[in-house]
């Protein structure tokens, strides 16, 4: 790679979106550039089973679905670099930049494409048992626990959405909250409490997630958080629905992000308030969530960012590295 080279397009983070974006900058002929992680895969690589992604009617492994996107990707000509972002100097219509490091790379778009990560509770036996037994996507997962006992932890929109989901295939299923109030809408509760087989238990937390012999959870022990008191219940899955932290460090203090961290974008499109940076999947998303919405909204950045490829001059500095760049800046890189 030429030093002096600018990129068309960079995409910053490897996973649904992100290599989305990449299969179609690439079939464009944008040679997309995808800083993919050091980590690449995002949240599906701790999943198993998908079972609702269109195309794998016998379903596919979450890891094994992030190989094949990425393979895709690869194939119209996608260049990876397997390493974290450390820092990126956005620009208004000028030229992006992203360092990995020292390395610093330069580009006229940028998408990112960065995720969201499920909130942990940080107890015992939760990432030993992520996959037996405990998830963080009841619409993913739910239908795994047919006919049995289940728990979901959080108090949120998304703990009630998770539970109504999973209540269609779980014999009982508990919400374990930490406070007798609700975060979630008066609606979303009420949806959840008319269901016969929810109940609600508050307030509790969970101290530590249990395995049986066959290493699958089997337990769960629950302390009371205003008198102390523990006991252990049996479950066969536990989901943890207390919310998600988007991965918007990266560019906090340069681009415009809603109060709750994730990266606002002029909907329907991907278009931040930065001309020339676009903003994809679980970054911007905190109500749908899903690998197939993630990859729709992956396709729209690369859409929306050869559109402005198409539309825009080059900048002073695109044309000190290569003179003879033209409107149609995609043909500009040296
Ligand atoms: P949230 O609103 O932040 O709720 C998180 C819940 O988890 C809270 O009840 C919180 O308890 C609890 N919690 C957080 N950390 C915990 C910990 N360490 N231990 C135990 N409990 C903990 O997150 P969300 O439910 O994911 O919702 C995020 C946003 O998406 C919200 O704006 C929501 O309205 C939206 N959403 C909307 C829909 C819908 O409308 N269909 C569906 C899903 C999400 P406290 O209340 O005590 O802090």
């Amino acid at each position: 790679m030429s030093e002096n080279r600018i990129e068309n397009l960079i995409v910053v983070g490897g996973a649904c979106a992100g290599y989305t974006a990449a299969v179609y900058a690439a079939r464009a002929d944008l040679e997309p550039l995808v800083i993919e992680g050091f980590q690449w895969g995002g949240q599906l690589q701790n999943t198993t089973e998908v079972e609702n992604f269109p195309g794998f009617p016998e379903g596919i492994m979450g890891p094994e679905m992030m190989v094949r996107f990425r393979a895709q990707a690869e194939r119209f000509g996608t260049r990876f670099i397997t390493d974290d972002a450390t820092r990126v100097e956005l620009s208004d219509g000028g030229i992006q930049r992203v360092f990995v490091g020292d390395d610093e790379y330069r580009a006229k778009t940028v998408i990112l494409a960065m995720g969201a990560q499920p909130k942990q509770l940080g107890v015992p036996g939760e990432v030993e048992l992520g996959g037996r037994g405990v998830s963080t996507c009841g619409v993913c997962d739910g239908a795994f626990f047919k006919g049995r006992d289940v728990i979901v932890v959080g108090g949120g929109d998304t703990a009630m959405e998770d539970s109504i989901f999973v209540s269609k295939y779980a014999e009982k299923l508990t919400i374990v909250h930490r406070r007798d109030e609700f975060r979630a809408s008066a609606v979303m509760q009420d949806r959840a409490r008319e269901k016969a087989n929810i109940e609600f238990k508050t307030p509790y937390v969970p101290e530590e997630f249990i395995a049986g012999n066959d290493g699958a959870l089997e337990r769960v022990r629950l302390s009371n958080a205003e008198s102390g008191e523990v006991e252990e219940v049996a479950v066969g899955g536990v989901f943890v629905a207390i919310g998600h932290i988007p991965g918007s460090e990266l560019v906090k203090g340069q681009i415009d992000l809603h109060d709750n961290g994730y990266v606002k974008v002029a909907e329907p499109s991907t278009r931040t308030n930065l001309a020339g940076v676009f903003a994809v999947g679980d970054l911007v998303d905190f109500t749908y969530r899903q690998a197939v919405t993630a990859a729709g909204s992956g396709c729209q950045g690369a859409l929306d960012a050869e559109w402005y490829l198409r539309d825009t001059p080059p900048t002073d500095e695109e044309l000190l590295v290569d003179p003879g760049a033209e409107v149609e800046g995609v043909a500009a890189t040296s």
